[in-house]
């Protein structure tokens, strides 16, 4: 199979066939649902990348072969500051490898488990890092539609990058399908109706507040009083942590059932929050 992958410091050949050989593997960096992430280094360019190794029987397994083709493709296309990069991929017999651009800083998701929730000043800088990938991606008709803090990975500077696109479409109509995690479902998703771009603006509101207070927002019992919480949008603030009401703002105007209503990734770009919090250049320390 052929890759793009163009180590920026050795510009090759621009399409190369890749295997194994060309690769020193290195630690493990985690494991997902279909395999396992390592750390890798291009033999040639010294290029540091990560290689996620996906076995061939999982995938057959659960006849995701059509999803993950669309997710390679899509991700392959996409060539944004805050869209992890995946450069090419190959495959032997029994695993298929995806080369992907390092997130030195792993997950956001453990960054949030680690301090409880983030301060206004991180928490207005990745989303406002989302908004302008979602911008970026919704120009090119794609819809992400699982967006969630596991999804989310950070490069050595603290960068947000948006990884696995598992769940994305390549669409400038309105979908059906049903997908993404409960949490963080829109309610016209919830409800299976027909759906677009609108639901990761949702989720940006979803991810918004999850970011302040630690937890996402409609979270219950059960999943059913999950998908009830979502279609009233009972939506509350607590007391404590002290968030400021321009946060509180930007979060209950993303968060409304009306997806025709909810804020625009401009004017989201635009709110006075992000305006006041976010770092520019998208990178933020604690
Ligand atoms: P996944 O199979 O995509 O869910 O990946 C499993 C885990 O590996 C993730 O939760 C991350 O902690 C880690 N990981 C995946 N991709 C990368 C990457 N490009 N850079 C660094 N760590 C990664």
């Amino acid at each position: 199979m052929t890759s793009q992958f163009l180590p920026p410091q050795k510009q090759r050949k621009p399409k190369k066939e890749w295997s194994l050989q060309d690769f020193e593997i290195g630690k493990p960096l985690g494991k997902g649902k279909f395999g396992r992430v390592y750390l890798a280094r291009e033999v040639q360019s010294k290029y540091i990348v990560a290689l996620k190794v996906i076995f061939k029987e999982q995938i057959e397994k659960y006849r995701l072969h059509h999803q993950l083709r669309r997710e390679m493709e899509i991700q392959t296309s996409l060539h944004h500051p805050n869209v992890l990069r995946l450069y090419g991929w190959f495959h032997d017999d029994h695993r298929i490898f995806l080369i992907l651009e390092y997130a030195h800083g792993g997950e956001l998701y453990r960054e949030l488990r680690k301090t409880g929730h983030l301060n206004e000043k991180q928490a207005a800088t990745y989303i406002a890092s989302l908004a302008q990938a979602l911008a970026y991606c919704h120009e090119k008709h794609v819809i992400h539609r699982d967006i969630k803090p596991e999804n989310l990975l950070l490069d050595h500077e603290g960068r947000l990058k948006i990884a696995d696109f598992g769940w994305s479409v390549q669409s400038s109509s309105k979908r059906h399908t049903m997908c993404g995690t409960l949490d963080y479902l829109a309610p016209e998703m919830v409800e299976n109706k027909a759906h677009d771009y609108a639901v990761d603006n949702w989720t940006l509101g979803i991810l918004c507040y999850e970011f302040l207070y630690g937890v996402p927002p409609f979270e219950a019992e059960s999943q059913m009083d999950t998908f009830r919480r979502i279609m009233k949008v009972d939506l509350s603030f607590p007391a404590t942590p002290h968030v400021s009401a321009e946060a509180k703002n930007l979060i209950s105007r993303l968060l409304v059932k009306d997806s025709s209503k909810r804020l625009s990734i401009q004017k989201i770009m635009e709110h006075p929050w992000i305006i006041k919090y976010a770092d520019p250049s998208g990178t933020c320390s604690n």
